[in-house]
């Protein structure tokens, strides 16, 4: 059996946002479960819109997210090099064999002209589509346009009674008739190569087997298909992703609030929240609790990928970060943990504060407000509803709690059991005014967890101002 195949190709456009870094995530699984290798292909052909320092974003992105390529433009590899930019010589290649066997032709119609055409045939209620004006020009013809008309593009002739099939990954049986698709171009008029030629060119050379991609790209797998099947050239196997949309039923957008890869690292997002989110949006998993790569990779099975908009929400994302926290091993929760909190927990401290905060974190900046709460501040913030709580429960159970901490200064049970006894309060009676008094809050960590962390004069000052 062939071995798999798959490739991410970005165009260094821009920053990865959520639906690219599922297409990568996608193609990475498939070649995972299969043993097979995951390839990057930068698609830099645009030169006016591609950057390096896009490029170099993307490879940390992608390497943050544990989703490592074996062969790339920083890795080389046996189909090296691996941007687009570098690689005309192939084109070049290609070109000359399809335009002398007369497969390609070149095409003089002007931007202004094709225009004016399309105009035509969609006020006729015809599909647009390439009339073949410049197909059958004698050589004499093109010789003399060389010299008298602006470059030509080159475009791939296209048989019109032929049909182009292929079983899509994702969407099964598709069918187009070389009618609908018209003679297209492969080479624009300025020598750079079309998208779908360089894509498909670069995809056969480099043996990759399988392609998954957004749904935007299937309008462009027949032409590629035709490309290939005209230079002799093998034909991947492609899939073509359903698009995400936000919670309102509206492709993702900055506004719908889907944010780059980028931005929901700085925000405090772990890598396996994020994966596990992207693996779920569109494809349906049998497990379901958090997964690493390889767990990801053995339940990745292409016939598990929806047609239907993967709907993306941003409470998803917040419960696979909940899971993501609860499974992470204390030092990189610690390490992930901003520098103020770092300053302010005490060495020997360390593991016990994240043992007692991780239940209540979502991002690091919930690691500070506990902190505070737990270091620094003397003087607490109170919510309305500690406020409420204190004012139940009164000065004369203040009272008595200072009392009793005299006698139990380091088990909080033996102290809530004494404190209990002592005022006849229980459940919330009993902790929430315990809870708003030391933190100011109704809602947060463990108590008994807080009050090994709290220092002892820190929790006296507390319980007693309120006995007045
Ligand atoms: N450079 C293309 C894109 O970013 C790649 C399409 C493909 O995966 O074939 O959309």
């Amino acid at each position: 059996m062939n071995i798999v195949r798959t490739r991410f190709a970005p165009s260094p456009t821009g920053a990865l946002h959520l639906g690219n870094v599922r297409t990568a995530l996608y193609a990475a699984l498939l070649a995972r479960a299969a043993g097979g290798f995951f390839l990057l292909r930068i698609e830099d052909t645009d030169t006016v819109r591609s950057r390096s320092d896009h490029e170099t974003a993307l490879m940390t992105d992608l390497r943050w997210l544990g989703l490592h390529w074996a062969e790339g433009p920083d890795l080389g590899g046996p189909h090296a090099p691996y941007r687009q930019s570098e690689r005309a010589h192939h084109y070049a290649a290609f070109y000359d064999q399809l335009a002398s066997e007369g497969r390609a032709y070149p095409c003089f119609c002007t931007e202004g002209e094709l225009a004016r055409e399309r105009a035509l045939q969609r006020a006729a209620g015809k599909p647009p589509r390439y009339s073949g004006v410049c197909a059958h020009l004698s050589r004499a013809e093109v010789e003399a346009r060389n010299t008298t008309h602006p470059a030509a593009s080159l475009r791939l002739r296209v048989p019109p009674e032929s049909t182009l099939q292929w079983t899509d990954l994702v969407r099964g049986p598709q069918s187009f008739s070389g009618d609908d698709l018209g003679d297209f171009v492969i080479r624009r008029s300025d020598g750079t190569p079309a998208f779908l030629f360089a894509n498909a060119i670069d995809d056969a050379l480099m043996g990759v087997t399988h392609v998954l991609r957004g749904a935007d790209h299937l309008s462009n797998t027949p032409r590629q298909c035709l490309i290939l099947r005209a230079l002799g050239l093998p034909v991947p196997h492609y899939g073509h992703l359903s698009l995400i949309i936000g919670a309102d039923g509206a492709p993702l957008s900055k506004r719908a609030g889907a944010l780059s890869l980028r931005e929901l690292r700085a925000i405090g997002y772990l890598p396996e929240a994020v994966l596990n989110h992207l693996a779920r949006l569109g494809h349906a998993y049998g497990e379901a609790g958090l997964l690493d790569l390889d767990g990801l990779a053995s339940g990745f099975d292409p016939n598990h990928l929806g047609v239907a908009p993967a709907r993306h929400d941003e409470a998803t994302l917040r419960y696979w970060q909940k899971e993501a926290l609860v499974h992470a091993e204390w030092t990189r929760l610690w390490d992930w943990l901003p520098t103020e909190v770092h300053s302010w927990v005490p060495d020997p401290e360390r593991e016990s504060f994240v043992a007692t905060v991780r239940p209540n974190l979502l991002l690091p900046e919930e690691g500070t407000q506990w902190a505070r709460v737990i270091y620094k501040e003397d003087a607490l913030v109170f919510t309305k509803e500690a406020r409420d709580a204190i004012t139940a429960a009164g000065a004369a159970f203040y009272g008595a709690a200072l009392e009793i901490l005299a006698k139990h200064p380091e088990d909080f049970r033996a102290f809530s059991n004494e404190v209990k006894k002592a005022t006849v309060m229980r459940g919330g009676a009993l902790f929430h005014p315990l809870r708003a008094a030391l933190t100011g809050t109704l809602a947060g960590p463990e108590l008994a967890g807080l009050w090994r962390l709290l220092p002892q004069d820190r929790i006296r000052q507390r319980l007693q101002v309120h006995t007045e």
